[in-house]
């Protein structure tokens, strides 16, 4: 039996392109006798509106989606910090204090993330005192765990190259966002019993580094679900833009969600919005 889920950050509506992820995602769970869950991404204290998850939940209920609702990652924090203990125990974690605006500066390589980091702090005896961002050593953890591979149900068996994104952040600077997204939404997958990750192919290249932290944390190892994504006129994904109506708007406006829901299964879009795979594309 297939889990998938649909985990939405209450910092903004939700519009389109999450309605059709959250199809694509309660649908491949009931064609497959399977279980959709709901996870509200409240990590970052800051952003974090918690009225939004409300709206949310009314949002699906609005397009005719039926889920579970699993803990929220504000309820989680002392599992992110017990994993980042574990891996700095590992010697794979090293402070770094860099800003964007210097990593943009000393970048070689730009990836899907922006600037990938060069590594100025590896290595270099940061202070760790303060607030200061700890990075994956990526090519140590590598050494450590071996080749890896994970698979797409659409681009099929990947050779993991979590390299190629930079030593990603897995705790913060910021105090009140402990972890990143990379460590919360590996570690959430795993304790929620999640076997098939759902999600853009947006996110395509986060799943190298998510395979990682699961060889290393010693987690199960799900299948991914990389769905292509709504593109707006200029081929890009699709966002809150000015004047375009979330799904709370078009709920609020007596829109049939139902209707809705049916017309993006089918691949009816809104004029203006196409179904594409983003920037990158699938490799
Ligand atoms: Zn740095």
């Amino acid at each position: 039996m297939i889990v998938t889920r649909f985990a939405p950050s209450p910092n903004g509506s939700l519009h389109l392109g999450h309605a059709f992820s959250a199809i694509v995602a309660h649908d491949l769970a009931r064609e497959r006798g399977g279980r959709f869950l709901l996870r509200i991404e409240d990590i970052d204290g800051a952003r974090s509106r918690p009225e939004l998850a409300e709206e949310f939940r009314a949002d699906l209920a609005w397009l005719g989606l039926e889920w579970e609702e699993v803990a929220a990652q504000s309820s989680r924090l002392a599992s992110y910090a017990e994993a980042a203990a574990r891996l700095h125990e590992m010697g794979l974690l090293y402070p770094c204090r860099c800003t964007r605006a210097e990593i943009a500066e000393a970048a070689l390589a730009k990836g899907s993330d922006g600037p990938v980091y060069p590594g100025t702090c590896r290595g270099a005896a940061v202070d760790p005192a303060g607030p200061v961002a700890w990075r994956l050593d990526v090519a140590a953890a590598l050494a450590r765990t071996g080749p890896l591979s994970w698979i797409d149900e659409r681009a099929g068996e990947q050779r993991a190259r979590p390299d190629l994104a930079g030593d990603a952040v897995l705790v913060r600077k910021d105090a009140g966002t402990p972890a990143s997204y990379h460590l919360a939404a590996t570690l959430d997958d795993a304790a929620d019993g999640v076997t098939l990750v759902t999600r853009g192919t947006d996110l395509f290249p986060a799943s190298h580094v998510h395979r990682l932290l699961q060889a290393l944390l010693d987690l199960p190892v799900p299948t991914w679900h990389h769905h292509p994504l709504l593109l707006d006129a200029d081929r890009k994904k699709l966002a809150k833009r000015r004047g375009s109506p979330s799904l709370a708007d078009r709920r609020r406006a007596s829109e049939d969600g139902r209707a809705l829901a049916d017309a993006l299964r089918k691949g009816r879009l809104p004029a203006g919005i196409t179904l594409g795979e983003g920037l990158d594309g699938l490799p």
